[in-house]
């Protein structure tokens, strides 16, 4: 009997230890989950994961860490710390391989490449990466571990406003000098690549946007970082979102667009949401729930 309370307090301990040391983003296992949308062959890729203590900094930075907490006892979720995944989207199409967003990169390190592997897709193969926003979790990925373009032979994409803060953020100073001569910027609401259009959602960063692909009928809406957790952001769409540079914005943006997505019923890819991340905005009363495509 001694002994088990000494090994579940080791346990106890160990796990407070571990909990400390593992909040923010860390690796996961590779994945790539294929559907067809028209004529592309869309694929979600996984990258890692970002673990978010519930402490009023990110989530419900208005209301506190135990309204969130509350919120997520609900969903039968731990109360602690707020999972997310970080996953990218693939859309090929004759020789095309568009890749939105990248993850988070060679530091962490992030599985894209080797979930790029999984899809049949060398990186020398991706013919243009398409970026949401700036977040090092979404461009994490374009440089490689000894600094070099990882993407060479591909056009990158980015909106002119998060290109121009990009540039104004010295920790991104090597990444932005070593990805500029394949950058091509745009406005948000501009046609990006056949078939997918950039679509402005603002508040996030300066230039957030999400991406509308579009073929034989059929459309898919990568929202980035519209909403962060299937749980929370769409609980409470109005709460403030501690990661968004304008918060004001950023809680309209989220109410508007899930409002619109809910109402039209599109398909979407949600890059923090449950790996794969596809599938349905539904509107509930006052609130929003994730209706994952199965
Ligand atoms: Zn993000």
């Amino acid at each position: 009997m001694k002994f088990l309370c000494i090994s579940i307090l080791v346990t106890l301990f160990a796990t407070a230890e571990a909990f400390a040391a593992d909040t923010g983003p860390q690796p996961a296992q590779p994945g790539a989950e294929t559907f067809t949308l028209g004529d592309f062959r869309i694929t979600a890729l996984r990258d890692a994961v970002n673990v978010v203590p519930n402490d009023g900094s990110v989530f419900g930075a208005d209301v506190g860490p135990e309204a969130v907490a509350e919120v997520l006892t609900k969903a039968g979720q731990p109360t602690e710390a707020i999972t997310l995944s970080v996953d990218a989207l693939l859309a090929q199409r004759g020789g095309e391989a568009i890749l939105i967003d990248t993850g988070v990169g060679p530091t962490i390190p992030g599985a894209l490449a080797s979930s790029l592997t999984l899809a049949g897709i060398a990186p020398e193969e991706v013919t243009a990466v398409l970026i949401t926003h700036v977040h090092s979790d979404h461009i994490g990925g374009l440089i490689t571990e000894d600094g070099r373009p990882a993407f060479k032979h591909a056009v990158i994409k980015i909106s002119e406003p998060d290109w121009e803060w990009l540039q104004k953020q010295p920790a991104m100073a090597e990444l932005s000098r070593v990805i500029a001569p394949q950058v091509k910027t745009f406005k948000p609401g501009e046609d990006v690549a056949m078939g997918i259009k950039s679509v402005r959602i603002p508040g996030h960063t300066p230039g957030h946007v999400g991406y509308m692909i579009s073929s034989q009928g059929e459309t898919l809406l990568d929202v980035g970082d519209t909403a962060h957790s299937s749980i929370i952001s769409l609980a409470k769409p109005d709460w403030a979102m501690g990661y968004d540079t304008d918060v004001a914005v950023g809680r309209t943006s989220r109410r508007e667009v899930l409002a619109q997505l809910a109402r039209v019923h599109q398909l979407v890819f949600a890059p923090h949401f449950p790996y794969p991340g596809v599938g349905w905005i539904v509107s509930t009363n006052d609130h929003f729930e994730w209706l994952p495509k199965k």
